[in-house]
């Protein structure tokens, strides 16, 4: 059989399934232009006429539950109508209402932020487990892509351990800034976000648990990375774990006093990590401190020795 027959009736089974009887000749009359007229990828042709048939049919496209699946180096077009087995590596905090949750998720391929919107009423995802993202709609921000899980896609975990790209890279370069919501900060027993003055984004003022962290940006001279430290990266870097950490609030009357000395200690300061890259953001696997100078004594030793 020819491929553009194969595709068709691909197609046209994924209607028959919702009880749409398409006239096959139309859509394969379609791919045939679409692919050899027109040079259109295939998965492209695809999408063009699936929603062709859509709007052709006026099937709802809640009904519709069949986006192709994809990898993320795949994710390349905004507007794309797709679904992904992926792992979400990191949960960012969110800072809009209109956001349920906003991070990282990765498969061997790549990885890409992904962002569930408060009104798409879907679940939460957990740091570490796989899900299929099925029937996310791919969107560019600020140049990047990203997925969007809205009302008519769906979030179903997984019981794949889905990997990483295997490239790790490693980076030499000065931490150049620390964000403002690091060092002892408060997170939500119930859903692991960030609190702010006692509030969870979500559920307003409820009881919170200390963690220690650090938000920051790495500038290797060449590009700029964001990365989080957690503990256990900060404990091996400075010797401070949470207990200490909750000494220093304590000892000072003050919690930022724990920002203040982690500054002292991290900023300006070279580092070696290790992780993988996504986007801007560097997911930290490794971290070592390489130089027991700051950078701007760096630059002053450089001038006196030239
Ligand atoms: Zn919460």
């Amino acid at each position: 059989m020819e491929r553009v027959e194969e595709l068709a009736d691909q197609i046209l089974s994924q209607f028959a399934g919702l009880g749409y009887e398409i006239n096959r000749d139309e859509v394969i009359k379609r791919l045939k232009l679409l692919l050899y007229e027109f040079k259109v990828p295939e998965s492209e042709a695809v999408r063009t006429v699936r929603n062709w048939i859509i709007k052709e049919y006026g099937i709802p496209r809640e009904k519709v539950v069949e986006a192709p699946l994809v990898k993320i180096k795949d994710i390349t077009k905004p507007g794309q109508w797709v679904s992904l087995k992926a792992k979400v590596v990191q949960i960012w905090d969110s800072t809009s209402p209109s956001v349920s949750q906003v991070g990282l998720i990765g498969d061997e391929t790549g990885i890409i932020k992904f962002v569930i919107w408060a009104k798409s009423g879907k679940g939460e995802v957990e740091e570490g487990k796989c899900y299929l993202f099925k029937n996310v709609v791919t969107d560019s921000f600020q140049g990047r892509m990203q997925i969007n899980v809205g009302r008519t896609s769906e979030i179903v975990e997984i019981d794949e351990d889905i990997q990483l790209p295997p490239r790790e890279i490693e980076v030499i370069g000065a931490l150049v800034a620390i964000q403002q919501n690091s060092g002892l900060i408060q997170r939500c027993e119930q859903c692991h976000r960030v609190m702010t003055k006692g509030i969870c984004p979500i559920h307003g003022k409820v009881k919170g648990y200390d963690d220690l962290r650090v938000k920051g940006v790495l500038d290797d001279g060449e590009n700029v990375y964001e990365i989080i430290l957690n503990e256990g990266n900060i404990k091996d870097l400075t010797g401070i774990d949470l207990e200490k950490a909750k000494q220093i609030a304590s000892e000072r009357l003050d919690r930022n006093a724990v920002l203040s000395e982690l500054k002292r200690i991290l900023l300006g300061r070279y580092f070696k990590v290790a992780g993988v890259r996504g986007g801007r953001y560097l997911l930290v696997r490794r971290v070592e401190k390489i130089l027991g100078v700051k950078a701007d004594e760096v630059d002053k030793l450089l001038e006196v020795l030239a």
